[in-house]
């Protein structure tokens, strides 16, 4: 791809000769309106801790008043599912033997697309769907890549096809084929299981489809996003833990099972325990040559500077200025959108005004209207006598100045 600059920033992404990036852009300026809430961040592009803090400006801590209308709409419409679908879960409804079997599970396969959509659009700016094919049933996840466990739910992949053409994939267990055939009462998982394995697996995908690639990026693996074949860094583990949180929210305010979304896994404001036991155990199991391509593994709180950071407590803090200073920049925004579109209305309603008010040259008094006192190179607007006032666009000051007037 060439290079192009626009005021001396890459407005597409730098690629290196072996295709990565090679410009860490920094994350798109969002608000919650219009039109700053549609963005179009680069593949690849972005540090994985700038990724962590732009997402979260749109969701940490926010009131309905602060959420994007395509925010809102999702967790209405996720909670209303959840409701409807929640108790169809784990109860064998939905894979029984026999007829209707299909038919339910596709319904099963159907929930879990429309609760992707949902989260896509509440925590990623609905940018993971054109990138993301998601895969559920029984048993459709293949054994563990990095051969820790002896059987995985979920999975996710990056996968390039012959043509070039390059997308992830997420594959889901929505429930186990031997407990299924024998005839047992739990053929489907719980809803808040797939939910929270699925919500998972999105976190991984943004990364895959947005966090930079380059050399410097890939060798700090080990303290942001987490090995290749693991992806549960301390990054992937904070940015997993507020969302738990805010989908917990959603339980306590509608009093729905969501509340106690992932408990066993993130008790209390604990970050994912599985999570950070795989990214321990990858860690562990590299040769003393493949761990020298990684820099030295940081306790993850080592910088108390950082924005967002796990305590020694195994909580997720955020700095209190990285919302202070969202705010403000959307305040401006909004300032900005709000003059702008005054001004367009002025435009439009106005126009018919100014054209009868219009300043005529012919029967102004100039002697009045330009104020020369002896400083001849100084010509001064009397406000006053100019139709319209100053910001009238039929009137140009300097244009009327710089006649061989007297
Ligand atoms: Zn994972
Ligand atoms: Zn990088």
């Amino acid at each position: 791809m060439a290079n192009q600059t626009r005021g001396g920033l890459p407005f597409a992404p730098f690629r290196d000769e072996n295709g990565r990036n090679s410009y860490h852009h920094p994350f798109p300026r969002y608000a919650p309106f219009d039109p700053y809430f549609r963005i179009t961040p680069h593949r690849r592009a972005y540090t994985p801790r700038e990724l962590l803090n732009g997402t979260i400006k749109a969701f940490y801590n926010r009131q309905d008043g602060g959420l994007n209308p395509l925010q809102v709409r999702a967790r209405e419409s996720l909670c209303v599912r959840y409701v409807l679908r929640s108790t169809a879960y784990a109860k064998g409804e939905h894979v029984a033997a026999g007829p209707g079997g299909d038919e339910a599970r596709e319904l099963v396969d159907d929930d879990v697309r429309f609760f992707a959509k949902q989260l896509d659009d509440f925590f990623f700016f609905g940018l993971l769907e054109r990138y993301i094919m998601i895969e559920t049933g029984l048993d459709v996840v293949g054994p563990d890549p990095a051969g820790l466990e002896d059987r995985i739910e979920a999975e996710t992949t990056i996968v390039r096809e012959a043509s070039g053409n390059e997308y992830v994939r997420i594959n889901i267990n929505t429930g186990r084929r031997d407990i299924a055939s024998a005839g047992a009462n739990a053929p489907t998982y719980e809803l808040n299981d797939i939910i929270g394995r699925l919500m998972h697996e999105m976190i991984h995908a943004y990364f895959l489809i947005y966090a930079c690639d380059c050399p410097k990026c890939e060798r700090g693996l080990l303290n942001t996003t987490g090995l290749p074949n693991d992806g549960h860094g301390p990054v992937f583990l904070m940015l997993h833990r507020l969302i738990v949180s805010e989908i917990r929210r959603w339980g306590d305010a509608e009093h729905n099972d969501l509340a106690a979304l992932l408990e066993h896994d993130c008790p209390d404001l604990s970050i994912s325990l599985h999570s950070r036991w795989r990214a321990n155990a990858a860690i562990n199991n590299l040769t003393v040559l493949q761990r020298r391509n990684y820099t030295r593994l940081l306790p993850y709180s080592f910088s108390e500077r950082h924005l967002v950071r796990i305590t020694n407590t195994d909580r997720v803090a955020v700095r209190p200025n990285i919302k202070e200073n969202q705010i403000r920049a959307e305040n401006a925004l909004h300032d900005r959108r709000s003059r702008a579109e005054a001004y367009r209305v002025d435009l439009l309603d106005n126009w018919l005004a100014y054209e009868v008010d219009e300043f005529d040259e012919d029967e102004a008094d100039y002697d009045h209207a330009f104020d020369f006192e002896g400083e001849e190179d100084i010509i001064r607007v009397d406000t006053d006598a100019v139709e319209g006032g100053v910001g009238d666009p039929s009137v140009d000051p300097s244009r009327q100045g710089s006649g061989n007037r007297t």
